[in-house]
């Protein structure tokens, strides 16, 4: 368990699996009661899991992370056409994305397997969450990333936080496949998702969304969809919940892509018989990937759950966001494609207007906060551009409509 090693030599992923001799309700009252008080976990809406995640005794690296809310609003509930729509907002995690709930859990191995130095290929949010991990963990962080194609906020963050930071002349995967060669050839523990902790991690934004409905399932599971480890994460954690007796019943996850980046999408209207690379392009940069590395687990995370894989377009996803946003709640880009998945599906009806269903907000609305302005300096239906105007209180009272 403490081999620094996160990939099979045969070239495939490795996966975690857990011992677990306790009951689901014992283990639900005892996950219920962190929650009030947890001197171990520190407050983390991870380590509160941690019978499920890493069992032993250490010092978590943790920050802490999770806690996320589950928002509830009207109006991005009636623009899906579900009455029963909650919001899971895991950019309301300290670095701003998700990729905080793996990240503590894959340095934390880290660390404990005696590792100096750890790496990651990122689409932004998981070099900034890396690098802060890193450095509270005293480890050196080496990044890559595609030259150009990182939202400001996210690259700002690596580079604060003291990642050495390498701009790649190429795209998310090809800097997937350098840094797998790299730290292999370096000996430098890899924290891309291909980590099989990161994934543990990531169960606990499945496991908390659980604790906080008192344990009772939504009917759907809604996630943006690039690199697969969340999908395949939802999943694991299901199955592992309803092995134990913690759920009864397994909600269906919706994996939503961005039709410029849609493999997983294309290979599951062939049944999953055939698998797809793309070149991607979209304006949801985080999951810009077109030849995702958790294909394999995703793929039965569909099946196992009776799933379903959408794809929508990024004007699709810019609406949704300017919803979700103008909710007073706020997200990324690649975020608003679950919101945009699941209005598809219900229109579609795929999801049914009287189910409930979760959406994840993966990203913070900051991380890429050129998108936004280009959006509202734009033309069309839902933008708030800003205006200009002298230092007259005659100029406030014209932009306010009345007149002396
Ligand atoms: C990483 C990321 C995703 C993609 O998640 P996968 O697990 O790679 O499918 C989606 N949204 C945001 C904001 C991300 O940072």
């Amino acid at each position: 368990m403490l081999s620094p090693r996160v990939q099979c030599s045969c070239g495939g992923l490795l996966e975690v699996l857990h011992e677990s001799k306790a009951s689901g309700p014992s283990l639900r009252s005892r996950f219920d009661r962190r929650r009030v008080s947890d001197p171990v976990g520190q407050g983390s809406g991870v380590w509160r899991f941690r019978e499920l995640l890493l069992p032993g005794r250490f010092d978590p690296v943790t920050h802490p992370e999770g806690n996320t809310p589950l928002y509830r609003r009207d109006p991005v509930a009636r623009y899906t056409g579900l009455v029963d729509l909650a919001l899971k907002h895991e950019g309301e995690n300290p670095t701003g994305s998700f990729k905080d709930r793996g990240m503590t859990v894959a340095v934390t191995q880290a660390a404990r397997a005696g590792a100096t130095a750890v790496a990651c290929a990122s689409t932004g949010n998981t070099s900034a969450s890396m690098a802060a991990y890193a450095a509270q963990a005293g480890l050196t962080a080496l990044v890559f990333v595609p030259a150009g194609k990182v939202a400001a906020g996210k690259l700002a963050q690596a580079l604060a936080y003291g990642a050495r930071t390498l701009l790649v002349r190429g795209d998310f995967d090809r800097c997937l496949r350098l840094v797998r060669e790299a730290s292999e050839a370096l000996g430098i523990t890899l924290l891309n998702s291909i980590n099989p902790w990161r994934l543990e991690g990531q169960k606990t934004i499945v496991l908390e969304v659980l604790q906080q409905r008192g344990w009772e399932p939504p009917d759907w599971i809604v996630v943006p969809a690039g690199n697969l480890g969340n999908t395949a994460a939802f999943a694991k954690a299901l199955r592992e919940a309803r092995g134990l007796g913690i759920i009864r019943r397994m909600p269906r996850i919706a994996s939503v892509q961005a039709t410029g980046a849609n493999p997983f999408y294309r290979s599951f209207r062939t049944g999953f018989r055939r698998r797809f690379r793309v070149k991607a392009e979209t304006v949801a940069t985080a999951i810009r990937i077109g030849d995702p590395a958790s294909y394999d687990r995703a793929v039965r995370a569909i099946r196992e759950t009776d799933g379903v894989v959408t794809a929508v377009s990024d004007r699709a996803i810019l609406e949704a966001k300017a919803v979700v946003d103008a909710a007073g709640i706020g997200c990324e880009p690649a975020s608003a494609a679950s919101v945009a998945g699941l209005r598809h599906l219900v229109r579609r009806g795929v999801v049914k207007a009287g189910e409930s269903a979760v959406a994840i907000l993966t990203g913070h609305l900051l991380k890429d906060a050129e998108t936004v302005m280009r959006f509202h300096a734009s033309r069309g239906a839902r933008r708030n551009p800003p205006v200009e105007i002298e230092p007259t209180v005659a100029a406030v009272e014209r932009l306010l409509g009345r007149r002396r």
